[in-house]
Formats: C-alpha cells, structure tokens, sequence
C-alpha cells in the first residue's frame, strides 16, 4: 500500500490528514497506488497516522512558513504534484447567534477559507507541472444555498452560520478557479454527515464520507471541474 519510494507513482497531497476524513483519503489514494503526502499540523499525530501508508510532512495550512516548507519538500523530492486535496477544516464555535464575533469568523475563515488558498497559491507551480493537475476542496453540502432552502432536508435546521459560510466561499472559489484555470481539473467534494470528530461521531463511515472526494480525485483525464458533488452524485448550489 504504500508507494512513498516509487518515484514513477502520481502523486498526491492530504491537508488535515492525521484523522478522519483526510486520513481515509490519503488511504485510499495510497491504495490506489499514489504516493501520498500525509500532511498535519501535528508532527505527532501525523507521524502515527502516516504509518497506515504514506509519508508525513508537517504542515499547518494557517501558516505560510509552514505551506511554502511543506511545498518545497515536495519539489525537492519530485518536482510536481498530481493531486492536492484541500480537506483540512474546523467548525469554529457553536453559539447563540448574538454571541458570535468578528474573531469567531476570522478563526473559521482562516482555516477554511484561506488556508485553502494558500494551499491552492504554494502548490500551482507543482500542480502545473503534472500533465492531469486536480484539486479536490472539500466542501459541504451546509454550503449550498438550494439545500438550506429546502426545508424538508436536516442541514436546513442546522445553525453553523460561520461553517456554513465558510463552505459556500469555497464553492464560489471553486467555480472561479476552475474557470481561469482550464488545465486543472478544480472541484468541490460533500463529504455528507460523516462520523468523525468534527461531527460528533455522527453519520456514514469515512469510507462514505470519501467517496466523492476520491471520486474525483481519480476521476479519468477529460473528467469534471467545477462541479459539486457528493457520493449519491451532483449537490445543488
Ligand atoms: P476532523 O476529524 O475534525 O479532522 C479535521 C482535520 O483538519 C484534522 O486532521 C485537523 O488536524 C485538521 N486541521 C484543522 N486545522 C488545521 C490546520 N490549521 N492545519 C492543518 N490541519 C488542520 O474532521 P473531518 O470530519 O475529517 O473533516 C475533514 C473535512 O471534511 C473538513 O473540511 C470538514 O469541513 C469536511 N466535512 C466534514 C463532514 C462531517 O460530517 N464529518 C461533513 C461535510 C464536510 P488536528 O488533528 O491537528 O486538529
């Protein structure tokens, strides 16, 4: 399973992947015979997590030092990557809704949100060098507006004002950046209510909880971009 010498291997990038939704998919994609950067903010857990079958690499995507490290690492030991799976999110509190502050927000964005970009920034000059460049950001069915509004659906009684925003911008990312980048395949994944820490241990198996994102991540050249879906197929906007 685990492909951290074969050099001829495509190769990928898990944010977040010390656990639960990231370290699945950095499993999967190790078994799909990719060579996988495992990465966490914790040398620690991810030390641990990487010996289910790809190599560690320390990075915390709310730190530039830490991305341009972590990217650097990559081009010295191969000079591209295939896939770059932004996964790496955090909820932010849960509160009152007079409670919420500024700061709350910023916490929430800065993981979600600009740590997305940051990834997306640090690793297109890797990506551009694959000849099949894809990037999976893992979204969130909370972040589309058609399915707040259906009200017959459980996430319309969800309140995650800041999650949820956070999840909406990186749709809207997604789409802009799969339209000025036509070489790259950019799309966004829903996990859908998947049990993990950042669910309370409720929902589908992570296995589940990864289909989309592998779905796309090994989706055959020529395949979708700017697309939203989750394992039972497309997700409204
Ligand atoms: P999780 O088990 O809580 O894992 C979150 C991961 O993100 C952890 O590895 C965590 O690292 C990492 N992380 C947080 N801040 C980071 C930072 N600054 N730098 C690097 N890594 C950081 O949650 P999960 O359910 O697997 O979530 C993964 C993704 O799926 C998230 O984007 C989430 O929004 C999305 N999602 C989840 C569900 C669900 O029901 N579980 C549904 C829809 C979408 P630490 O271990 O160091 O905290």
């Amino acid at each position: 399973m685990t492909n951290t010498t074969n050099t001829s291997a495509p190769v990928a990038l898990v944010t977040g992947a010390d656990k639960g939704i990231g370290l699945e998919t950095a499993r999967r994609l190790a078994g799909a015979g990719y060579r996988v950067y495992l990465t966490a903010r914790s040398s620690e857990r991810g030390r641990a997590a990487a010996t289910a079958g790809a190599q560690f690499l320390e990075l915390d995507v709310t730190s530039d030092e830490s991305v341009r490290h972590a990217a650097d690492s990559v081009e010295q030991a191969g000079g591209h990557l295939d896939v770059l799976v932004n996964n790496a999110g955090i909820t932010g509190p849960m509160r009152d809704p007079h409670d919420y502050t500024a700061d709350d927000m910023i916490e929430v964005l800065l993981t979600n949100v600009v740590g997305y970009i940051r990834l997306i920034h640090a690793f297109l000059p890797l990506l551009e060098k694959s000849d099949d460049p894809r990037i999976v950001n893992v979204s969130s069915g909370l972040g589309s507006f058609t399915r707040f509004h259906d009200r017959n659906r459980i996430g319309a009684f969800v309140g995650t004002p800041l999650y949820a925003a956070s999840k909406a911008a990186i749709n809207m990312m997604t789409v802009q950046f799969a339209s000025l980048l036509p070489n790259i395949r950019i799309s966004a994944a829903d996990p859908g209510l998947t049990a993990t820490d950042l669910s309370g241990g409720q929902g589908h198996s992570v296995h589940d909880g990864t289909d989309a994102i592998i779905a796309y991540a090994l989706a055959a050249r020529g395949g979708p971009s700017g697309t939203f879906a989750d394992r039972d197929g497309t997700v409204p906007w």
